[in-house]
C-alpha cells in the first residue's frame, strides 16, 4: 500500500485514521492546532452515523459521552407548542467528547500537532510541511475543513459564499438547568422568522444550547464576550424564561459566533493523488445535521475502495460516485431547511425535523 498523510485531525481526518487503523494501513496526520486545543460545539448525530461511529469506537464508550434523544418539540418564541415529532435515536454529544473518543485509537507517534500543510506545487500533488520540506507521501487525504486552502489552491475558481445564517453555540454545566429539560431536542421559534433557539440534553448537568439568526436582520458581528451576552439577552428577552435564564447562566468564554459558509458548486472530490473528505470535500451548512455522519461515510468508502482497487485513481473514482449524490441531496435538503427558517412560523412546512434525510 501506498504512503498515505492525511490532513486535519478534525471529525473527517479522524475517522479515516481510525479506519485505515481498522484495515492495518499506515498513514500519518498533520494537524495544525494543539493537541488540547479542542474548542468547540456539539453536534446532533442521526441513526446511520451512530452505526458508522460504532464501527471505529467503543459503542458503550461513546454511550457515556451524549444521550439519544426521544422527541423534537417546536414552541413559539413564547412557548406555545407548536409541533412534536419522536427522534429515532438522534444522538447529541459534544465535540470534545468525540474528538477524544476518535483519537484515542490512533498511536501517537502517527500525529503530528501543530503543523499546518501548505499547498505547493500541488499540481504535481505535493504538499509542504511547515518547516517548508515536501511531505513524504503517496496519497493526500485532505479533510482540514470547510475552507480548506488545498482545495482553494487547486480548484482556483471555486466560489463560497456567506450563508444567510450566523449561529452562537455554547455548552452549560448546570443541574438545576439541565433538570428543567427532559431528553428531548427542544427549540424555540421567533413567529416572524429567522430567529431561534435550540436545547439538547447531553447529560445529567449539561446542556448544549444554539441560536440561529437570520443575518440579514440581526447584524452581530464578531465582537467580545460581554457583549455577545448583552445582545443575546436584549433579543431574547421576552422569550420563554428558561431561554433568558440559560443565556444569563452561560460563560461566554468559549463561545463564538458561527458565520456559515457554503460552495456554490462542488467541486471534484478528488484531484491527482489527492482526494478531499468531509467539510474540506463539501461543507455542509449546519441545519442539515449530516457533516458529522457524512464525515464517516466518506472515510467509511474511502477506506473500502483504498483496499478493493488496485490503485489510487480507481479507489477515488469510486469514492466520489458513491458520495457525491449523497451529498447533493443534504445541499438541496439544508438550503431548504434554510429557507424555511427565514419564513414566518405560519408558513413552515410539515416537515418540521432540523435534519436533512436522505
Ligand atoms: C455551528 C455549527 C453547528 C453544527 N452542528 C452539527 C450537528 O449538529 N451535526 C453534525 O453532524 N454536524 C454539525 N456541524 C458540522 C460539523 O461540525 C462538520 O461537518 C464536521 O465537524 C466536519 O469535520 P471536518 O473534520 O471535516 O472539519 P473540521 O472539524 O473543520 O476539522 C478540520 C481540521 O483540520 C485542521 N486544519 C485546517 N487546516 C490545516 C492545515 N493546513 N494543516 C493541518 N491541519 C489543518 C483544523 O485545525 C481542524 O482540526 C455543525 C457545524 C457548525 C459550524
Amino acid at each position: 500500500m501506498n504512503k498515505i498523510a492525511v490532513v486535519g485531525a478534525g471529525i473527517s481526518g479522524l475517522s479515516m485514521a481510525n479506519y485505515l487503523e481498522k484495515h492495518k494501513i499506515d498513514y500519518h496526520i498533520y494537524e495544525r492546532r494543539k493537541k488540547e486545543d479542542l474548542a468547540g460545539h456539539g453536534f446532533l448525530i442521526p441513526e446511520e452515523g451512530i452505526e458508522y461511529l460504532t464501527q471505529i469506537i467503543d459503542r458503550s464508550q461513546l454511550f457515556e459521552h451524549g444521550r439519544f434523544l426521544k422527541k423534537y418539540i417546536q414552541y413559539s418564541h413564547t412557548g406555545n407548542k407548536l409541533a412534536e415529532k419522536d427522534l429515532h435515536n438522534v444522538f447529541a454529544t459534544s465535540r470534545h467528547s468525540l474528538i477524544n473518543l476518535l483519537t484515542q485509537n490512533i498511536p501517537h507517534e502517527k500525529i503530528t500537532y501543530e503543523e499546518t500543510v501548505t499547498p505547493r506545487n500541488t499540481e504535481k500533488g505535493k504538499l509542504k510541511h511547515s518547516d517548508g520540506n515536501y511531505i513524504d507521501a503517496d496519497i493526500a487525504i485532505i479533510s482540514d475543513g470547510s475552507k480548506s486552502r488545498i482545495r482553494k489552491s487547486l480548484f482556483q475558481d471555486e466560489k463560497m459564499r456567506q450563508v444567510q445564517e450566523n449561529e452562537v453555540v455554547n455548552i452549560i454545566k448546570n443541574r438545576e438547568l439541565a433538570d428543567s429539560v427532559e431528553n428531548d431536542f427542544i427549540k424555540f421559534h421567533h413567529e416572524k422568522g429567522g430567529l431561534t433557539f435550540g436545547i439538547l440534553k447531553l447529560s445529567e448537568d449539561t446542556i448544549l444550547w444554539y441560536s440561529q439568526f437570520d443575518n440579514q436582520k440581526y447584524r452581530i458581528n464578531e465582537c467580545s464576550a460581554e457583549n455577545l451576552k448583552n445582545y443575546m439577552l436584549e433579543i431574547f428577552d421576552n422569550w420563554h424564561p428558561l431561554v433568558p435564564a440559560i443565556i444569563r447562566k452561560s460563560d461566554y468564554k468559549n463561545v463564538h459566533l458561527w458565520c456559515v459558509y457554503e460552495l456554490e458548486e462542488l467541486n471534484p472530490f478528488y484531484k491527482d493523488n489527492i482526494v478531499f473528505i468531509g467539510d474540506a470535500a463539501h461543507p455542509l451548512i449546519p441545519f442539515t445535521s449530516q457533516g458529522v455522519t457524512s464525515a464517516l461515510k466518506d472515510s467509511f468508502f474511502l477506506t473500502k475502495y483504498l483496499v478493493e482497487e488496485e490503485n489510487y485513481a480507481k479507489a477515488f473514482s469510486r469514492y466520489e460516485s458513491e458520495r457525491k449524490p449523497e451529498i447533493e441531496i443534504h445541499i438541496n435538503n439544508g438550503r431548504a431547511l434554510l429557507n424555511q427558517f427565514l419564513l414566518p412560523v405560519s408558513q413552515y412546512s410539515e416537515n418540521i425535523l432540523p435534519i436533512s434525510y436522505k
